[in-house]
């Protein structure tokens, strides 16, 4: 049976991939996740102004969906972000604003946020 990739645009950060990963494989059945890494990438494409770094993470998000048939695409903001150090309401807009981003690239697949909290849970955004 094909394994189910999901991909991720996460932070750096060390401490939120594995909640990251476990999260989407447990909630939304995926076997793999690509990881897509930025400092503070719900703030990076929110703003949608770094042209260098935005192609870059739409080079990758585009190889994982051609590539690897991945369906998903999991935006994350998490608490005490180097990348993105905007509080909780602020990066939530951020997510939301980094959505609508990812969503004029029209690639075929779903696209979610998520929220990661102080104790490291992993929340959906909205
Ligand atoms: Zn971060």
């Amino acid at each position: 049976m094909n394994k189910k990739f999901a991909t991720a645009i996460n932070c750096i950060d060390g401490r939120v991939q594995l909640p990251v990963i476990d999260w989407l494989k447990k909630e939304a059945q995926i076997d793999y996740v690509d990881m897509i890494t930025e400092p503070g990438p719900n703030k990076v494409l929110s703003e949608n102004k770094d042209r260098v770094v935005i192609e870059s993470i739409k080079k990758r998000v585009g190889i994982s969906i051609e590539r690897r048939n991945s369906r998903l695409i999991a935006i994350v903001g998490h608490f005490d972000c180097l990348g993105n150090p905007s509080n909780k309401d602020i990066q939530l807009q951020d997510i939301k604003n980094a959505i609508e981003v990812v969503k004029t690239w029209e690639l075929d697949a779903k696209i979610i946020g998520l929220w990661v909290d102080e104790n490291f849970n992993v929340n959906p955004s909205d």
